[in-house]
């Protein structure tokens, strides 16, 4: 366990625990490093905001919320840098210790979800794994900075769109660039040598 409490947890010391009581929050959760996918994330600088509701019920607290984050990455084809604004909503029940349901002998074990349930710690609410599940299940396993890109061009690397329509069909030199300076230096090693062999 890292001493540095974690910026998804929340305390909910202020909810009665009274079937009923409400309270609403604006949280500014500041995104931990690497929150997101691999190509895809969340950017630190930039905070998740979360409306949070939580509403007590006889189990435990219900929190339901509207969260808004900025991911950004580049497009996998070109490499342009891309941004995605991300505007979800979770709905999920934290069980009060005392009433967090257990695996009795009448629970059918073969129930699913069952060992996903979230249980309070105190009065403290654990949000980073519906927060997770809001933003990152929604993101785009390989970004693309508009669905139709056509990348890069294979032999020069420059973008499609930035090349003239007629490029690449005329082919490109044929001397592939990484062996481009070794042909020099061959040809710089033993002059009139045949180029090529
Ligand atoms: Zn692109
Ligand atoms: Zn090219």
């Amino acid at each position: 366990m890292s001493a540095k409490k974690s910026p998804f947890l929340f305390n909910c010391y202020d909810l009665p625990r009274r079937a009923g009581e409400m309270r609403e929050f604006e949280l500014n959760i500041d995104a931990p490093d690497d929150f997101g996918l691999p190509l895809f994330k969340i950017d630190p600088a930039t905070p998740i905001e979360v409306d949070l509701t939580i509403s007590a019920v006889s189990e435990g607290v219900l929190a339901t919320a509207e969260v808004r984050a900025t991911a950004h990455g580049e497009c996998t084809r070109c490499l342009e840098p891309i941004e995605q604004d991300i505007d979800q909503s979770f709905t999920e029940l934290f069980y009060y210790q005392s009433s967090r349901p257990s695996r009795s002998k009448a629970a059918a074990p073969e129930e699913l979800g069952e060992d996903d349930n979230l249980v309070m710690d105190g009065d403290e609410i654990d949000l980073e794994l519906p927060v997770r599940d809001a933003l990152i299940l929604n993101l785009p396993l390989n970004p693309l900075c508009r669905p139709d890109c056509q990348g890069l061009c294979p032999d020069c690397g420059v973008k499609w769109d930035e090349l003239p329509g007629d490029h690449g069909e005329s082919g490109h030199d044929k001397t592939d660039i990484r062996w481009a300076g070794l042909e020099k230096l061959q040809e710089q090693m033993n002059p009139g040598a045949e180029p090529g062999l």
